[in-house]
């Protein structure tokens, strides 16, 4: 929804969200453009609709850009422009909490920064960035791409690199992910979650040694001795 205040980011699973991935024609949210945005409503962890649109730029798309999402200027000549499709996207999600891979760092910046272009306001939805998600659930694996999650956990990587194909394969890597919060994926990847907001705690260093950290902080201070 649209607002005057930005949502949360939060280190949790929940079974009813919007999944969503933007392609751009460059990774500067100062300078970029979207291009493509897809997405995918779950409830309770199942897809029940799909939301999927390119989007005229307004300016041409480099060739590394196209090299890597395979959209080129002919795909998007005739695609709306992105303040409609804006809109229709925030009508899809409505007051859904967002879900996405790297959104923390990437997506969610051209969505605040196109909603205050267009519409004056904001992005009030809370979101859950999986990459963060997968970092402090599988800290042992050495790169946390969606590829790398995909691939862990045997899920088909074909058509990756197309919004929907994106979604559909964060959908399940994100599914994933809650089994190692709830411990039912085994033994080897148990995370332990805060006993005050139920987010992944991790090892952190301070003055005293190692101690365990909520990383909802500093929305959330709990701490425990290791
Ligand atoms: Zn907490």
């Amino acid at each position: 929804m649209l607002g005057n205040t930005k949502g949360r980011l939060i280190n949790k699973y929940v079974p009813d969200y919007v999944l969503f991935d933007l392609e751009t024609t460059g990774t500067s949210s100062n300078y970029d453009e979207v291009i493509e945005i897809s997405a995918v409503k779950v409830q309770s962890g199942v897809i029940v609709g799909e939301f999927s649109q390119l989007v005229n730029p307004g300016k041409s798309i480099p060739y590394a850009a196209s090299m890597v999402n395979h959209i080129t200027d002919d795909m998007v000549a005739e695609a709306p422009e992105f303040e409609e499709i804006l809109q229709a996207f925030m009508d899809f999600v409505g007051d859904s909490i967002l879900v996405g891979h790297n959104i923390n760092s990437f997506d969610m910046k051209f969505l605040y920064r196109d909603s205050e272009r267009y519409f004056g306001q904001t992005v009030t939805n809370d979101y859950i960035d999986t990459l963060k998600l997968a970092r402090l659930c599988l800290p042992d694996l050495g790169h946390h791409r969606l590829s790398d999650l995909a691939q862990y956990y045997g899920i088909s990587t074909e058509g990756a690199h197309r919004a929907l194909n994106d979604c559909r394969m964060n959908q399940q890597v994100f599914e994933q992910l809650a089994k190692e919060m709830d411990g039912s994926a085994g033994e080897k990847a148990k995370v332990k979650l805060c006993p005050i907001c139920g987010q992944p705690m991790r090892k952190r260093n301070g003055r005293f040694g190692e101690f365990w950290g909520c990383s909802g902080f500093p929305g959330c201070r709990y701490t425990e001795n290791i």
